[in-house]
């Protein structure tokens, strides 16, 4: 009886050992075999707190995660992206950047500003629609700005040189002089021919203040023709975001602290967006110090000085094109008419940091975009 009843008691439990037994096996050989087939180990960098959703979302996608880095238009540019087979179209990105670099540098000979600055106090220069719609758009605004935003201080950049190994604080009279050929009003466009024309011998534009965020844009936008729904640029601090980030979370960008010591060291609120367009001008990008002053730069286009009034403007904006002409264009107009700015216009806003180090924000600033 007791054995019966031990038997029967042993019979059933040592059933229900290898009917459980047999369940976790299938769990494992099922789990292992999606991971294997679909590369999970591929993304789990990516997935630090892999939830539910991006779990499905990666795995029954077969997506992988790949980044890459380039030095183009003078600074860093890094792509992260996921898809199905991401190399690709990352290439195709930075193949299109390089691309919008040798129409818009004015240091490429042959590229559209270089050939528009060579042809200064001469005839009309027939360019491509793209960099007239950049230098268009670029004039807009600098109406918009009351001229805070100005393509053409060519000349003013030229005697500041801060590229050179041991830049100097030019002499007043060389301020003097290239100011005289600064003035966006002068600049000549024909939308019917597609030429620009610029009046003065020596006048020249540099589209340092709004190429990047252009080449950001455009980068993402080939990314998308390339089937990529989840992507990061960065171009030198021009930041473009498509969807989420693979995981399904939102992307999280921290702003740097410009008197921080290093890049990881970061002000104000992370933010968490998706699709959309984020720049910084900071005083730390270039920038030489002098007798105990800093001198970086975007400029005054008035005084042909630094400006000096705030430390960094970080602009959040669907379109990186303007987030990038209005970061360095607040930061030229200063926190008071520069938040005025962003407060009147639609779907931007801004955090500035002030020369005292203090941190002001928009109204909708750090809200989810
Ligand atoms: P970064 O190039 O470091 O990303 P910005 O977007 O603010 O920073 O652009 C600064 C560049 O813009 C300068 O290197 C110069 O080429 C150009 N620039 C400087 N001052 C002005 C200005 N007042 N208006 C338009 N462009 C400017
Ligand atoms: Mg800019």
């Amino acid at each position: 009886m007791k054995w019966e009843y031990g038997g029967k008691y042993g019979r059933s439990k040592s059933r229900r050992r290898w009917f459980l037994g047999g369940i976790l096996v299938a769990i494992i050989l099922i789990v292992g075999c999606i991971f294997f087939c679909f590369g999970f180990f591929d993304f789990m960098p990516v997935l630090k707190r892999p939830s539910l959703k991006s779990l499905h979302v990666l795995v029954g996608g077969g997506i992988k995660e790949s980044s890459g880095s380039k030095f183009l238009m003078n600074t860093f540019v890094s792509i992260r992206a996921a898809g199905t087979s991401p190399d690709e179209p990352i290439q195709a990105a930075f193949d299109e950047m390089q691309r919008i670099e040798s129409l818009m540098s004015r240091h490429i000979p042959g590229s559209d500003v270089f050939r528009i600055n060579q042809g200064a106090g001469g005839r009309p220069v027939k360019i491509s629609d793209e960099t007239f719609h950049v230098i268009w758009e670029s004039i807009k605004y600098a109406d918009i700005t009351g001229g805070a935003f100005d393509i053409s201080i060519g000349p003013l950049m030229d005697v500041w040189n801060f590229g050179a190994t041991d830049p100097s604080v030019p002499e007043p009279e060389q301020i003097n002089q290239a100011r005289s050929l600064v003035g966006w009003e002068l600049i000549e466009l024909n939308s019917e021919d597609v030429t620009v024309r610029l009046p003065l011998h020596g006048m020249s534009i540099d589209l340092g203040g709004v190429a990047k965020g252009y080449a950001a844009q455009e980068g993402a936008r080939v990314l998308r023709e390339h089937g990529i729904s989840h992507a990061l640029i960065d171009v030198g601090g021009n930041i473009v975001t498509i969807g989420s980030r693979p995981d399904g979370e939102a992307w999280q960008i921290g702003i740097r602290d410009p008197r921080g010591k290093s890049i990881e060291n970061t002000i104000g609120p992370t933010l968490y967006v998706s699709d959309c367009a984020i720049a910084t001008s900071g005083d730390y990008e270039r920038f030489f110090i002098y007798a105990g002053k800093r001198y970086h730069h975007i400029l005054h286009p008035e005084t042909g000085m630094p400006a000096d009034t705030v430390q960094s403007v970080t602009v959040i904006a669907k379109d990186s094109l303007y987030a990038d002409i209005l970061s360095t264009a607040v930061f030229v107009m200063g926190p008071d008419k520069g938040m005025d700015l962003i407060e009147a216009l639609d779907g931007v806003s801004a955090m500035i940091v002030t020369g005292s180090g203090d941190t002001l924000f928009s109204a909708e600033f750090g809200e989810a975009s």
